[in-house]
């Protein structure tokens, strides 16, 4: 088939990494080791996925107009994202991820939101033609809550399947759950949804919720729950699972695939994801995926 378009709405970051002997106090100073500096954040990494995984994406987000920024947008470029709608915002920051990262694998991390906080209505509205010629629309939440209805809005208007994964967790109001077609929550997130039954009867057709390393768990209206055990493997990092989880599912669907498949293969994906380091730089090809695949 030919590669299905999808529109991924989100956050773009610059991660900043350093390993850490132990995470530090309040008023402590430590030397930790190198800076690391990674593209991550959830929409730039949900795009990079669906991207590898074969899809044609067009990328809405805002990047602050500095050398982070401009780096990540090369980033996209070179995994062949459209990235007309990746703005750049004068006089703001890029959005950074401080991230310390200790001995014994805990993270500390601080968020600077910077550019993504200024993502749009309007921004959202402008890439309406891209919303006309999508075969999927996907959401994340790092972004302002005008940025998210819009790009749910936009999509449920013109029929496109909307998938959102509701990371981090935030309120969202009945009149757009009720629009979304796929949520695919981890343990914590449905959590702080009330569960799945209490998302169900807000009006969001199936739900998706990511288990780590145990796998995750199909519920669809009217049909028994379905889980779907993840693939066995050695993880190193598990950053990005999510979002390449959330992304390879937006590609096979938008391909028409059913969605245990479609399950099958975001959890090969994800699994391939945590064998590797980095939000971005570990994010498999589609190829990797299949040959994975095949051997299990
Ligand atoms: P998030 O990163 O959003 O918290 P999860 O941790 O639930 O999401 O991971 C998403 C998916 O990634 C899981 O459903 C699973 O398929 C895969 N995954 C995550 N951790 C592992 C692991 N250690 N081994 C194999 N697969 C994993």
């Amino acid at each position: 088939m030919s590669q299905p378009r999808i529109v991924v709405v989100g956050s773009a970051n610059t991660d900043l990494v350093v390993a850490v002997p132990h995470i530090p106090l309040p008023g402590e100073t430590l030397l930790g080791g190198d800076l690391s500096v990674v593209a991550g954040g959830k929409g730039a990494n949900q795009a990079v996925a669906c991207a590898r995984l074969g899809g044609h994406v067009t990328f809405i987000a805002r990047v602050g107009d500095d050398t982070y920024g401009e780096n990540s947008v090369r980033g996209y470029e070179k995994d062949g994202i459209d990235t007309r709608f990746v703005l750049s915002t004068p006089g703001t920051p890029s959005g950074v991820a401080l991230i310390a990262v200790s001995a014994t694998g805990e993270n500390s991390i601080v968020v600077a939101p910077g550019a993504n906080a200024r993502l749009t209505r309007a921004d959202i509205l402008a890439a309406s033609d891209a919303f006309d010629q999508a075969d999927a629309i996907l959401v994340s939440l790092e972004i302002p809550a005008d940025a998210i209805f819009a790009a749910v809005e936009e999509g449920f208007a013109r029929g496109k399947p909307v998938l959102v994964n509701p990371a981090p967790a935030r309120l969202l109001p009945p009149e757009i759950l009720a629009k979304i077609t796929l949520l695919t929550p981890n343990e914590t997130e449905a959590g702080f949804y009330g569960g799945v039954e209490a998302l169900q009867q807000l009006g969001v057709k199936t739900i998706v919720t990511t288990l780590g390393a145990r796998g995750s768990v199909i519920v669809s209206l009217g049909a028994t729950p379905l889980f779907v055990p993840a693939f066995e493997v050695s993880a190193v990092d598990t950053v990005a699972a999510g979002d390449t989880f959330s992304g390879a599912l937006a590609v096979k669907l938008a391909e028409g695939a059913s969605l245990p498949d479609a399950v099958r293969f975001a959890s090969g994906a994800s699994a391939l994801k945590v064998t590797r380091h980095g939000a971005q730089p570990g994010i498999p090809t589609r190829a990797e995926v299949e040959q994975f695949l095949a051997v299990q």
